[in-house]
């Protein structure tokens, strides 16, 4: 058997197979050796002696490599080293017990999984490694050096959720992490920046320790705000106001006066925030089966099952009203309604629907009738829909979102609190500054316009992005952001999940800095 070609610059002395491995036998053909302490070759051997290997696998066999090495007499007398044994830097490192792609391939395997699963998994590539061995695999990879950054961005992540902080620093230039260390104090961050007199920016959230330290440490690299924390903190303060101005357990009950929308359809009553979510499916539905889509494309696309595709394209109204099904008067509405405006008794109304087919009590009947003579225009009464809070925060964010429904229940709210427009407008403001960013004096503007309204939530506000007024007005003239650091920082979470959140550190910045070779 040749396998010569898979050993270029060796002599391939025997090849053993068994069931489960390969034995391969193989030799320099050069005849001297180079002295690693001096560099002068010898020919003088002093002695051979074998030389195990395990090599990548060949399918399902193992491959042990078994090399007869020689031992030579270096022959410069100033040498130190008397005795050397013949070195194959291509192949293996000296003392090293696997070849160096075996070593490069179980490498890349401990930087994709966790030790335990990694240690797994080898065995059905033909090596047996421990969780050990992967560890320190990854611990001993040197990172690729990184050039002196320009604009870095530097955010914290989480070792012990609410005990134990660190920080992730990422070139934003090269969209490299190149930084990760425990603690975000002043201290730990000024140390990482010290070497690095390049820095011109940096963008991070309104941490104070970090803009202490920044400042310290690189007293001329401007510092940007990041703007999703902008976003964030006037978020946090709207959620405050909400939570102040409608207490409780996050539902705001909005009593809805009758509706004329609603009174031309008897079987209609206000839907649920699902029952209206589910409904737009269906519509969707119906309208990508009239367009011809099959109904198992449009099954994949919109991960429902096949028989729910078929039974929303029959459907003709929203599914709760097959449930709840209309009072069982309601179908003679438009006969009653003249005869109780006729004054007609509850006793002929009653025996007149009987003839036209009304199964039900009498009790039910004037149960109607009462409901009908409290709101005597023939509109539905009034009712109570339960708003959440939470909904009313997507409102001041993005109004289109809202149902229908929802929609007229923020309406009767913004007549009972005129400080819900108040805040609507310093939103909506707020997000047309920002999402524009080029015009910084009205941007200013708003900054005003929030301290001096009437809420103090949004007061609080104006007094953050002042307290930080460089940063933010960096925020609004540079692209850069944090973006980009919060990606890593969701890569850290990942890679710590993966590892049970067991990793250390110095495992983790190994893992999170490491670069993948380019193939
Ligand atoms: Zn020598």
């Amino acid at each position: 058997m040749n396998v010569s070609c898979l050993y270029p610059g060796w002599d391939c002395l025997h090849v053993g197979l068994s069931l489960n491995q390969m034995n391969v036998y193989l030799q320099r053909p050069s005849l001297d050796g180079v002295c690693p302490s001096c560099s002068h070759s010898s020919e003088r051997i002093h002695s051979y002696y074998w030389r195990t290997l395990t090599d990548t696998p060949m399918g399902e066999r193992a491959v042990i490599l078994h090399l007869r090495c020689r031992k030579f007499f270096c022959r410069q007398q100033a040498c130190s080293q008397r005795i050397f044994t013949e070195r194959h830097p291509a192949w293996c490192h000296p003392y090293a017990r696997k070849t160096n792609r075996l070593r490069s391939f179980l490498t890349k395997l401990a930087f994709s999984l966790a030790a335990e699963a990694a240690s797994r998994l080898a065995p059905f590539y033909g090596v047996r490694v421990s969780a050990d061995t992967f560890l320190a695999l990854v611990r001993s990879e040197p990172l690729r050096a990184f050039q002196a950054p320009t604009v870095i961005g530097l955010d914290d992540w989480a070792m012990k959720k609410g005990h134990q902080y660190g920080t992730l620093i990422c070139d934003l230039e090269t969209k490299r992490p190149i930084g990760l260390f425990a603690g975000r104090t002043t201290e730990a961050v000024k140390a990482w920046l010290a070497p690095y007199p390049s820095i011109r920016m940096v963008t991070r959230d309104g941490s104070r320790e970090y803009a202490k330290a920044i400042t310290e440490a690189r007293p001329d690299a401007l510092q940007i705000t990041d703007r999703w924390h902008l976003f964030h903190h006037v978020s946090r303060s709207i959620d405050h106001w909400l939570k102040r101005v409608f207490p409780g357990k996050g539902t705001i009950s909005v009593l809805i006066a009758s509706s004329t929308s609603t009174a031309s359809d008897p079987t209609s009553r206000p839907l649920t925030e699902k029952e209206e979510q589910k409904w737009q499916v269906i519509q969707q539905v119906q309208a990508q089966h009239r367009q011809g889509i099959s109904i198992s494309r449009i099954s994949r696309e919109l991960s429902l099952d096949r028989k729910t595709v078929r039974k929303y394209c029959s459907l003709r109204t929203p599914m709760s009203h097959a449930r709840h099904r209309s009072h069982s008067v309601e179908p003679y509405r438009s006969v009653i309604l003249p005869l109780v405006k006729k004054g007609v008794s509850a006793t002929h109304i009653f025996t007149v629907i009987q003839a036209l087919g009304y199964q039900k009590s009498f009790s039910t009947l004037k149960d109607f009738l009462a409901r009908v003579r409290a709101s005597p225009a023939g509109h539905t009464s009034p009712h109570v829909f339960p708003l959440s809070r939470n909904r009313l925060h997507t409102y001041l964010w993005s109004p289109s979102a809202l149902s229908s429904q929802e929609a007229a229940a923020v309406n009767v709210l913004e007549d009972q609190h005129p400080s819900l427009r108040e805040v609507k407008v310093l939103v909506e403001t707020f997000q047309q500054r920002m999402q524009h960013r080029t015009d910084w004096p009205s941007f200013e503007a708003w900054v005003q316009q929030a301290a001096q309204s009437s809420i103090p939530e949004m007061q609080n506000v104006s007094t953050y992005l002042i307290s930080d007024w460089k940063a933010v007005a960096n925020a609004y003239h540079f692209p850069w952001s944090n973006g980009l650091v919060e990606g890593h920082v969701n890569r850290i979470k990942v890679i710590k999940r993966q590892m049970y959140g067991r990793a250390n550190v110095d495992l983790l910045r190994q893992k999170v800095l490491y670069t993948w070779p380019k193939v």
